[in-house]
């Protein structure tokens, strides 16, 4: 069997080779870049803030870290999950050999590389040959390096001939994915983190910073201007605490609020005309939309009262750089899209856009849930660009010297349609790469039974314990941050570095070189011999976003990157020319860069638009049986998502608590003959969970809040989803309580 380029160097067959001599491999080794006994600085792994870590290393190995203090992210701070992030590495229950299910007995037995991936490829192209090329899905992630990404995806859709995939970026910024592109005409957060420090009024929608972007809050508390901070969230946050205005609205009354404000900065002449006129598109239309949404209207709807909304309205149309910044209080809902998009108005009829301290910003959650959104291949084609374009499919198919034909004409179906197609029995074949729906999916219970209707689930992940990799029959053993290389973008579209500083333990492979070899093994291994090392894929990434708005073809390489202390894009080859034509040693891009500035956005007449829809009811209101909202959220700074990480952690582990609890307005506990730390039951119409009482004035009576992090929460969510994002609804659900 011929190898791909990158394995070349092996001349026996390739599992023995890992198996002896993983260091041919680059298993086991800490690439020569890194000075055995130095420090680097990395970007680390959890969130999309992108913090540059300083890993210090002994004999090439990582055995500590500590924040680093040049770098124009965190400026020295850390999160306690960054503090943290290298001790998941060293995790017992990490995957060490791939693991296939023994049909006989039901469990998990050890096989070799050879094996896995010959029964992958058999069990697959079976399913294909039986059911068509639409019978198979990937469901992948925004926690692995964009190379892997585009990677993968070039595989699924123009080697392996598949056309089903999704990511769980599905799951946190579909909604502001499609906002901007419906919107400014290009996936593009507007912001740089200095707008954090630069605002004099700063409204958050649906987001806690304090919780979810510790470092990122700290750059709000670093704000010389004395801000006014807005929070519009129906809980008592930790950061709604911290502000100076909290408007505690009804759950899911947000969009009628937006509406309400866009009328009364409209009617009070607090807009900027001049900027609308010569920068937006389809004013007149909202105007007249939100002329409907009157105060004594949305006071009844969002449970404010007509003084509140006129100091939130004032307090916008008097400040002179006002930032707004949502996430995923906004989309994760059922109206999420337009919710996302009257921020937007909001941003453009106050002329808030394109200056230092203003935008219409949505903070991401995932490490890299940005490199997701422009190159995972999935809603869009490399890039950005659109699978239905020919001149894009042609471009793509140039640079990466395949043919046309092969890349399809029409996007995936979403993560849901692909669940929804697990139950119809079109979908028999899964592959899950570095995500864990069996907790984290809406309606839990209803995706782990349809894993048992599979033919065929593949999980390939860093650890063999995760809800989802015990469903598998087979689990890929893979590589994690740290333990190999490639590049991340965060919130604010700067590209950072991830390096190789630590062994991968055992037989796991970087997710790049799994790929890799699927793609021998599959049979088109020659399709990606361009694709020979991460970084030589970031090349092909580069002349791929050629022209685009997130034109990175002025950065060199990964050196120039590090270098740089991270490169948000756009960085074109003529802007850096331009730098380097300042002629003084060493230039950089800068540091800080926001879109925008010029008043040109992404759509054909580069104006932005207006996009309004009248709201919608929730799709299951409370009623008699089900009285109590169910909100869900982060719950600690030190949790990350299904803990498949952060719980590997005992520091972190002691900074949550460690079963599940519920929050419950003390009002409802007297009523119902509830005590703190009780037992209690929550109950949805799809499951009951049990959880701990902890009674607090942060949720209002008739409202309970339960954290992410916990495996039971999403047996009681309801499977609902935004039109337009296709986005799971996780901030709304009917429940009962009662005392245990
Ligand atoms: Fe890592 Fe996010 Fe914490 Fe920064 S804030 S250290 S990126 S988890």
């Amino acid at each position: 069997m011929k190898l791909p380029i990158a394995l070349r160097n092996f001349d026996g067959p390739l599992t023995r080779e890992l198996v002896r001599e993983p260091g041919k491999f680059g298993l086991g080794q800490v690439p020569g870049k890194v000075a055995p006994d130095a420090a680097t600085t990395m970007v680390c792994g959890f969130c999309s803030t992108g913090c540059g870590l300083k890993i210090h290393l002994k004999d090439g190995q990582a055995v500590n870290l500590s924040a680093e203090t040049d770098y124009p992210v965190n400026l020295g701070m850390a999160c306690p999950k960054g503090w943290e992030a290298l001790t998941p590495l060293a995790a017992h229950d990490r995957a060490t050999t791939p693991l296939l299910r023994n049909e006989k007995t039901g469990e998990m037995e050890p096989v070799d590389w050879e094996r896995a991936l010959v029964l992958f490829c058999e069990r697959f192209k079976d399913i294909k040959a039986k059911h068509g090329a639409e019978s198979v899905a990937f469901l992948s992630t925004g926690q692995i390096v964009t190379e892997e990404l585009a990677l993968l995806g070039s595989l699924w859709k123009f080697g392996m001939g598949f056309l089903h995939c999704d990511s769980n970026t599905r799951q946190c910024m579909a909604t502001s994915h499609v906002a901007y592109k419906q919107s400014f005409g290009f996936d593009a957060p507007p912001f740089t983190y200095a707008d954090f420090e630069e605002s004099d009024v700063l409204v958050f929608v649906g987001a806690n910073p304090c919780i979810a972007h510790p470092i990122m809050w700290q750059r709000v508390m670093r704000n010389p201007h004395g801000p006014e901070i807005i929070v519009v969230d129906p809980r008592k946050t930790e950061t709604a605490m911290a502000a100076t205005q909290h408007f505690a609205l009804m759950p899911k009354s947000d969009l009628t609020l937006l509406y309400g404000i866009a009328h009364m900065l409209i009617a009070g002449e607090k807009i900027d005309r001049d900027f609308i006129a010569a920068h937006t598109s389809g004013f007149a239309e909202f105007a007249g939309f939100v002329m409907r949404f009157t105060p004594v209207h949305v006071a009844a709807q969002t449970g404010l009262t007509i003084a509140e909304l006129s100091r939130l309205a004032q307090t916008i149309g008097d400040g002179k750089r006002v930032s707004f910044w949502w996430t995923m209080g906004v989309n994760q809902s059922h109206e999420a899209t337009r919710t996302a998009q009257a921020i937007i108005a909001l941003a453009l009829i106050t002329g808030n856009i394109g200056r230092p301290g203003t935008g219409a910003n949505s903070i991401t959650g995932q490490c890299n849930a940005m490199g997701s959104r422009i190159f995972a291949n999935i809603t869009s084609l490399l890039g950005g660009h659109d699978f239905k374009n020919a001149e894009h499919r042609a471009k793509v198919g140039r640079v990466l010297g395949i043919p046309d034909e092969k890349i399809p004409t029409e996007p995936s179906l979403a993560y849901d349609q692909i669940v929804q197609g697990i139950e119809d029995g079109k979908i028999k074949g899964l592959w899950v790469i570095a995500t864990n729906g069996s907790h984290s999916w809406i309606h839990q219970d209803r995706f782990n039974a349809l894993l048992a209707k599979l033919d065929f689930l593949v999980v390939q992940e860093m650890y063999a314990s995760t809800e989802t990799a015990r469903h598998a029959d087979l689990v890929l053993p893979a590589a994690g941050w740290g333990e190999k290389e490639g590049t991340l973008i965060n919130s604010e579209r700067r590209i950072g570095l991830v390096k190789k500083v630590s062994r991968a333990p055992g037989q796991a492979l970087a997710d790049f070189h799994i790929f890799q070899l699927i793609a021998h093994y599959w049979g088109c291994g020659a399709m990606f011999a361009r694709w020979s090392s991460p970084e030589a894929a970031f090349q092909l990434m580069k002349e791929i976003s050629r022209d685009q708005p997130c034109d990175i073809t002025g950065i060199a390489d990964y050196a120039h990157i590090d270098a740089a202390g991270g490169i948000q894009w756009p960085w074109t080859s003529v802007a850096n020319d331009e730098c380097r034509m300042t002629n003084v040693e060493g230039a950089m891009p800068p540091q800080q860069r926001r879109l925008f500035a010029d008043g040109k956005f992404f759509t054909p007449d580069k104006k932005a638009r207006f996009l309004f829809d009248m709201p919608r009811p929730v799709a299951e209101p409370t009623d008699a049986d089900f009285p109590f909202v169910l909100l869900t959220g982060r719950g600690s700074s030190s949790q990350w998502h299904t803990g498949s990480r952060t719980d590997k952690s005992d520091v972190l582990r002691k900074l949550a608590p460690a079963h599940c609890y519920v929050e419950i307005n003390p009002a409802d506990a007297v009523r119902l003959g509830i005590e703190p730390g009780s037992e209690v039951r929550i109950a949805s119409r799809r499951a009951e969970i049990t959880a701990a009482a902890f009674v607090t004035s942060t949720v209002r009576a008739g409202q309970l809040f339960v954290p992410m992090h916990y495996r039971e929460l999403n047996r009681l969510t309801h499977a609902s989803f935004d039109p337009h994002s296709r986005q799971p609804s996780y901030k709304y659900c009917a429940v009962a309580l009662a005392a245990g």
